[in-house]
């Protein structure tokens, strides 16, 4: 039964436009895809492998994090079993990610099992790179076809105060290493920080262009109780005019399958990309859910409701049939979208980045 009832996000200005489907509508979806109750077909899904990371970036963690205990950790062969079930509800593209999902031991073993799931089209990762000098090679040949690479600045004292561990010059060998390993159209993920790496955002895009990548600039998110975001965000639009003053930016329809609105510059093949959560809501749209390391499925980054999947993966009278069943079902808790902006100081949200999946 499809509820056509809007939750009380509709009434955020971004999303007025916005109508769900009628039950007519959704119902002409096949049996076994997943379309949730706006009738938006869910076909992306962000796998978390860890909740650990090498790095301790600002906006995404604490500074003294406690982690999951090993045994509340899906096991790689867990992640392998989550995945093929959405495989087979029609999601065709998997971002692995984390936590930095280089650092979970034995990865590799899940990635290349993974790259062989017939009907999943696009294999991606999202790392911070601090390992790729040394995976890039076996990524790719696991099948691995797009890296986003997470970098914030270019100089190696900010970078580490940034991420509060992180050595720069690993990084940059990390990209090198993935160039070099053949593959393309890498993007880099940058988080903007007014006062903190704002004054870097040009030499960010040069930056990329002298390598051949993408960028990626993201407003920040209220996810963690992490003080004092408002006092450093920044919107797309005004990293946009401010990136105008020095390249012919140019609109662009392009999409990876993801939230980012693309520019180009002409006379090079990089992209620059807008993820705008606050200024461009882009819910309307949404075609993914996101399974952390705890085997939580969380139909929205921006809320709190998942299914927890853990319990039916770990229980022996319980089959792929009923983690499927569970699957379905979260398609009638996905809301219509996430309200971040009036939470900048005070998060709904009390996970971190780190532990849903970015
Ligand atoms: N460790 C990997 C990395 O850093 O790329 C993958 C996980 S990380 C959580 C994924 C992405 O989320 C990164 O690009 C990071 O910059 C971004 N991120 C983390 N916390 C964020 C926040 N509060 N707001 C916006 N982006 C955030
Ligand atoms: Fe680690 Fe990525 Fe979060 Fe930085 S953004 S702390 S690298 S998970």
């Amino acid at each position: 039964m499809h509820n056509e009832t809007l939750t009380p996000e509709a009434t955020l200005p971004e999303l007025q436009h916005f109508r769900p489907t009628t039950s007519r509508a959704s119902a002409s979806h096949p049996e076994g895809t997943l379309v949730d109750k706006y009738g938006r077909r869910i076909t992306y899904v962000r796998l978390s492998i860890t909740d650990r990371c090498d790095f301790r970036c600002t906006y995404c963690m604490a500074e003294e994090m406690t982690f999951l205990p090993r045994s509340e950790v899906m096991s790689l062969e867990e992640c392998l079993r989550v995945a093929g079930v959405f495989v087979g509800l029609g999601v065709n593209k998997l971002r692995i990610t984390g936590g930095e999902p280089l650092v979970r031991k034995e990865a590799l073993w899940l990635i290349e099992r993974l790259g062989a799931l017939p009907g999943l089209d696009n294999l991606v990762l999202t790392t911070n790179g601090s390992q790729l000098e040394r995976y890039a090679g076996s990524l790719r040949a696991a099948g691995v076809r797009r890296l986003n690479i997470s970098l914030d600045s270019l100089r190696a004292d900010r970078f580490k105060a940034i991420t509060r561990i992180g050595d720069l010059d690993k990084v940059l060998r990390g990209i090198a290493a993935a160039g070099a390993a053949g593959f393309s159209r890498t993007k880099l993920n940058t988080v903007m920080m007014r006062g903190v790496n704002d004054d870097e955002f040009v030499d960010l895009v040069r930056f990329a262009m002298d390598h051949e990548l993408d960028i990626s600039f993201i407003e920040e998110m209220p996810l963690g109780d992490i003080h004092g975001r408002n006092s450093v965000f920044i919107s797309s639009d005004e990293t946009l005019e401010r990136l105008g003053k020095h390249f012919a930016l140019l609109p662009s329809t392009e999409s990876s399958g993801g939230p980012a609105r693309y520019w180009r510059i002409p006379g090079s093949a990089t992209r620059v990309g807008f993820i705008s959560p606050h200024s461009h809501n882009f819910c309307d749209t949404c075609n993914r859910v996101r399974i952390t390391a705890k085997g939580e499925l969380y139909p929205c980054l921006g809320q709190n409701d998942a299914i927890q999947l853990m319990p039916i993966l770990r229980d022996p009278a319980a089959g792929d049939a009923e983690l499927r069943q569970a699957i379905m079902d979260s398609m009638g808790i996905k809301p219509l979208g996430h309200d971040f902006t009036e939470q900048m100081e005070a998060p709904k949200v009390v996970r971190f980045m780190s532990m849903t999946g970015g």
